[in-house]
């Protein structure tokens, strides 16, 4: 897949507000935060969308949601409660071509979304 710009965040090349970090996950909050709390967790090794996924992706997609619910105990979300969202392609409202889970928290979600 083509460089996007969630690969010059893992490679420091543009700044980022980094919450969390481990061998296969980086987390940064969203520059346009749709929630009191918005965080991106991303896989270090790079999948276009959903629908590019194999079972050999199966463990980094576990450790990415994973990452997401200890980032949300840890900062007292859990209780309260999140919403995890994965978008893909363009109804599903991606702009980005990096898989990326949006963790929101900090206010009651809607449902239906929007
Ligand atoms: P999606 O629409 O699901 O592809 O989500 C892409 C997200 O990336 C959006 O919520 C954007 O606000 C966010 N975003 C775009 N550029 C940056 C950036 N430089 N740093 C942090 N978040 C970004």
């Amino acid at each position: 897949m083509s460089d996007t710009l969630f690969a010059k965040i893992i490679r420091r090349e543009i700044p980022a507000d980094i919450v969390y970090e481990d061998e296969s996950v980086l987390a940064f909050r969203d520059i346009h935060p749709q929630a009191p709390v918005h965080v991106l967790f991303i896989p270090k090794t790079p999948v276009a969308t959903l629908n590019d996924l194999t079972e050999a992706d199966a463990p980094g997609i576990g450790r990415l949601v994973l990452a997401a619910t200890h980032f949300a105990k840890a900062e007292g979300l859990a209780e309260d409660g999140y919403r995890l969202v994965i978008n893909c392609n363009r109804d599903g409202g991606q702009t980005v071509y990096h898989l990326h889970l949006h963790l929101l928290a900090g206010r009651a979600m809607q449902w239906p979304p929007g």
